[in-house]
């Protein structure tokens, strides 16, 4: 029992002893040396972890700048996997900085979170196997004989559902590259969400000739950076790193670069306009 005793004072000793270490090097200094940024590792194009475990993409490129101009340098950096649904959540909880990952800016997710940007204006599509000529315009998409494939938390799936296709079946995965083994097994007629995206995928060597974008433009997806809510200076120096981006070119290089070989025709850099 004594025994038993002691170890447990020992234990609560050594765990309050880590405690005071812990917080004694937080309140050293407000300048961590090390950042989390959110992103997409499934998209080609935007943020993807490659084979090598490199991080690349449109989005990637945008943080690594922004890291920089809070003064991060890229080997700071730890990439954190956002999914579409969890990205309110990581940003509540603190396990990210920023969030650059297809992030469109709307109200509903100014409720938990604020965003910096826009950065870049993307608008929602279709993707389709490429011998199949069914979907022509919008009007095909709101039927019960439609199976549409998109993802949990996106705003894609929700205008699936509040616009444009209320009647068709919505199957929803936790990220796009599953709705394509679905599209190419014939288990859903089409992916729905960003063109952006779209382009990305149709454009991978493996995907070669498999699929094609219907071409419409279903929606305005204005993407922002995404983070802590009230953190106005962050927000401020966001703007700011975005607003340099482009005046010295390298949103435009970066563009070129990541949507060039999936001939995506991006929209130019937008007007910045989130602002507390
Ligand atoms: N931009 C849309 C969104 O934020 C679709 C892409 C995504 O899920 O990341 O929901």
């Amino acid at each position: 029992m004594t025994l038993r005793k002691h170890g447990l004072v020992a234990a609560t000793a050594v765990v309050l002893a880590l405690t005071a270490t812990a917080c004694g090097g937080d309140a050293s200094g407000s300048d961590e040396e090390k950042i989390n940024i959110g992103i997409k590792f499934d998209q080609p194009g935007l943020g993807l972890k490659t084979q090598d475990g490199e991080y690349t993409g449109f989005d990637v490129d945008v943080a690594k700048y922004v890291a920089k101009e809070l003064g991060y340098d890229e080997e700071d950096i730890t990439w954190k996997q956002a999914p579409s649904a969890e990205r309110e959540n990581m940003i509540v909880n603190g396990d990210v900085k920023f969030i650059a990952a297809t992030y469109t800016i709307n109200d509903e997710r100014k409720e938990r979170v604020d965003f910096a940007g826009p950065y870049f204006l993307a608008h929602q599509d279709l993707l389709v196997r490429s011998d199949d000529d069914t979907v022509r315009g919008e009007e095909d998409l709101d039927s019960s004989e439609m199976k549409l494939c998109s993802v949990t938390g996106s705003t894609s799936a929700q205008n699936v559902k509040k616009d444009f296709a209320p009647e068709a079946n919505l199957i929803n995965y936790g990220g796009y590259s599953e709705c394509l083994t679905g599209l190419e097994n014939k288990a859903v007629d089409a992916l729905t969400t960003d063109d952006s995206i779209l382009a990305g995928y149709a454009a991978q060597e493996e995907h070669q000739g498999k699929f094609k974008l219907a071409g419409l433009s279903l929606s305005d997806e204005p993407y922002g950076i995404g983070l802590k809510k009230g953190d106005t200076e962050l927000q401020e120096k966001i703007n700011d790193a975005l607003k340099k981006m482009v005046d010295e070119g390298a949103w435009e290089e970066a563009a070129k670069k990541h949507f060039g070989p999936a001939n995506y025709e991006y929209e130019p850099a937008p007007e910045i306009t989130e602002t507390n």
